[in-house]
């Protein structure tokens, strides 16, 4: 266990910053997000929910997977490779953490997406501990704990006092802490019992500490078949996709080619589940209607994921969804309205 005193963060940042591409929540505009480090910039450690999620380093929101270009008769071909400099993603919260491992279990399982692959296998994942979680924080809901370490962190931090505790936990971990070992003190775990127990304390208060998806126990098929819940909820939903969009989990895509006359590209982006021409093919669309749609994106996060995933959901409780959701659709209520006996 290692420290440092907050008011050395700027040296430690800049320290990284010289081997490692660094992007820490920071003010860019209106919208606080992960951006890359600069010493004029505005880092935000007390933002607990970033606008966008950190899973555009992972899978970022549009991807050239190659370039082509007609040379006379000839198509020419050129993949394009992901950089392979490391990254570190500085302050991720533990929910955000959480959600690589749900897109990991689609990502890496047989056939391995490379492109994926290759952005989690260059990056470095730094969490930080939630001192003051908020009333719209439901991530214990999933087995998330914010006093302790993610699973995914490669190092832990903690804030205490004037020092963040930093705590090794992969060997990418290490390899970032030994090189910036200089700027470091000597910590102890023991340090941060109390204040471990103080979040723990805030997180059973917090007004969703009770919610529980596993009291969801209605067969898949009757959860699909409650026609009236799902009108009732989709003829509000205006299909803008923003929720998919902000979520850390969402990891639906399509693959589109640009065709620049000559010359193009091959790219994948962002789609959206929400959204009417979603997995649109030659003899038409599998789901004809909002209600189906919407039916889909709760009974994916809530149903058929972790049936098919060990009982992994695929949400982690970040909140995104509903402070973005412009007609107020909100998964804390698809949680208790499902689980209702
Ligand atoms: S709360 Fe909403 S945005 Fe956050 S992980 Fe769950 S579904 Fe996604
Ligand atoms: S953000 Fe709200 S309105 Fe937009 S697609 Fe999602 S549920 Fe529908």
């Amino acid at each position: 266990m290692k420290r440092i005193l907050k008011s050395n963060l700027p040296e430690l940042w800049e320290s990284i910053s010289n081997n490692f591409d660094l992007f820490l929540p920071m003010e860019q505009g209106t919208l606080i997000n992960f951006g890359a480090y600069e010493t004029d910039k505005n880092i935000r450690l007390d933002i607990l929910k970033t606008n966008s999620s950190v899973k555009e380093f992972v899978f970022p929101q549009t991807e050239t997977y190659l370039k082509f270009k007609l040379n006379k008769k000839k198509l020419e071909l050129t993949p394009v490779a992901v950089e392979d400099r490391e990254y570190v993603l500085f302050g991720v919260r533990n929910c955000d953490a959480a959600s690589f491992k749900v897109m990991d279990n689609i990502f890496l399982r047989q056939p391995v997406d490379t492109y994926y692959k290759a952005h989690r296998d260059r990056g470095i994942i730094v969490t930080l501990a939630c001192n003051n979680p908020e009333e719209t924080c439901f991530c214990s809901a999933f087995g998330i704990d914010a006093s302790e370490t993610s699973p995914l962190a490669d190092i832990a931090t903690w804030e205490k006092g004037d020092y963040l505790y930093l705590d090794a936990k992969s060997e990418k971990g290490e390899k970032l802490l030994n090189s910036v070992v200089t700027l470091l003190e000597d910590g102890e775990s023991s340090e941060l019992e109390e204040l471990k127990r103080e979040i723990k304390i805030k997180l059973e208060n917090l007004s969703l500490r009770k919610l529980d998806p596993k009291k969801i126990t209605k067969t898949q098929q009757d959860i699909f078949e409650m026609e009236d819940f799902w009108e009732e909820l989709s003829k509000k939903c205006l299909a803008c996709g923003s929720c998919t969009f902000v979520c850390p989990t969402c990891h639906c895509y399509d693959v589109k080619d640009y065709d620049g006359g000559n010359s193009g590209e091959r790219y994948r982006c962002w789609d959206s589940c929400m959204i009417s021409d979603f997995t649109r093919m030659a003899h038409g669309n599998p789901r004809t209607s909002q209600l189906q749609r919407v039916r889909q994106r709760f009974m994916h996060k809530l149903v058929y994921y972790p049936k098919n995933h060990d009982g992994l959901y695929s949400c982690v409780g970040c909140g995104r969804c509903i402070e973005k959701c412009p007609v107020g659709l909100n998964i804390v209520r698809v949680i208790k309205r499902l689980g209702e006996e």
